[in-house]
């Protein structure tokens, strides 16, 4: 077997979504070299797939899809000197500033000064409640499930049930009703419905989402396709039976630090290791995530720059 080829980079970015990409378009600004790494064929993350307006107002002046922001974003990521790998996933991080990435032809070491992870986040899936009953199909989370429908053109069934009311399970709420589907309800454990205000009035009460609040789901039924699901009702006790084919959680989001878990010691995480964009904390819209990674980009080319004139 060949050697593993190493190559070098002054910082290594991982993720080219909305923050990756503008970390690394500021940090080369400055003179050092950065190299970004993605695990997806494309560019711009979880924008890719979010085909409704609503991004850009603060940095842009004018309202965009995601796929229109991203490519924004794009144009001045190119126009940088940083170089843009796609197809790479990062699959670990070392102490000694070295990251293994996987890509089509194989593997390769990256050697670096200081590394952001800009992964993004992950989202809660119905198994992290404690929901009984089998794992039939038709279970995906939001975000699966408008990655699922708007890149992949699959399908899901007709009878939709939400459970969670966060950003993204409005917004899926919305897009069920306009393929023509019922979204039968949607639950939410609080006595408050969730996210932006935005999306309460353009998601929610525009297509008249039915929101049952103060109730959760403890029953999963059917297999091995769902059937339906049992809703508990907290205030009262009662569990009401409501049949539907697709169960679409949308319970939350958590920065993905996974890369970073082996590399936290009692003092915390090594100076060289930074975050950005929501793989740092949950951005609710994407110029905030972009403005962070820039401003991070700047702070780390600075640190670069101030090492060197040290030496
Ligand atoms: C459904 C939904 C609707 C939204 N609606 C709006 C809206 O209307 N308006 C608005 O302004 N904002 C909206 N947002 C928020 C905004 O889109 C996000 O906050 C922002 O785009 C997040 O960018 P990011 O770069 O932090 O992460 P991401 O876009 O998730 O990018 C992370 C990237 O890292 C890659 N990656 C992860 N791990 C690895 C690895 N080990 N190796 C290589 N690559 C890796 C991922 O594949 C991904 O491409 C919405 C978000 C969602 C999910």
């Amino acid at each position: 077997m060949s050697p593993v080829k190493t190559l070098k980079t002054d910082i290594l970015i991982v993720g080219s979504g909305a923050a990756g990409m503008a970390a690394a378009a500021a940090a080369s600004d400055f003179g050092v070299s950065a190299t970004v790494a993605d695990d997806r064929n494309a560019p711009g993350g979880v924008l890719n797939q979010c085909v409704h307006s609503g991004f850009g107002l603060g940095r842009y002046g004018k309202e965009m899809t995601g796929p229109e922001y991203s490519g924004e974003e794009f144009r001045r990521f190119a126009d940088s000197s940083a170089v843009y790998l796609p197809g790479c996933r990062v699959l670990s991080l070392a102490a000694d500033r070295t990251a293994l990435v996987s890509n089509a032809e194989g593997l390769c070491r990256f050697s670096f000064d200081e590394c952001i992870l800009a992964t993004g986040c992950t989202e809660r899936s119905l198994w992290s409640l404690s929901a009984a009953g089998t794992r039939p199909e038709g279970i995906h989370t939001a975000g699966e499930a408008q990655e699922m429908i708007e890149l992949g053109g699959y399908d899901t069934g007709s009878r939709i049930f939400i459970l969670g009311s966060g950003d993204i399970g409005q917004i899926m709420a919305r897009r069920f009703v306009q393929l023509g589907k019922t979204v039968v309800c949607m639950a939410e454990q609080n006595g408050h419905i969730g996210g932006m205000k935005r999306n309460q009035d353009e998601c929610i009460r525009a297509y008249d989402i039915p929101v049952i609040l103060n109730s959760t789901v403890t029953e999963v039924h059917g297999f091995p396709h769902i059937t339906g699901v049992t809703l508990h009702h907290i205030d009262s006790g009662i569990d009401e039976l409501i049949e539907c084919d697709t169960l679409i959680t949308a319970l939350g989001l958590e920065p993905d630090k996974t890369l970073a878990e082996d590399l936290k010691t009692a003092d915390g995480y090594p100076r060289w290791l930074h975050f950005c964009g929501n793989a740092d904390f949950v951005h609710e819209i994407a110029d905030s995530a972009s403005a962070q990674g820039e401003k991070l980009g700047i702070t780390v080319a600075g640190r670069i720059l101030n090492k060197r004139k040290e030496v």
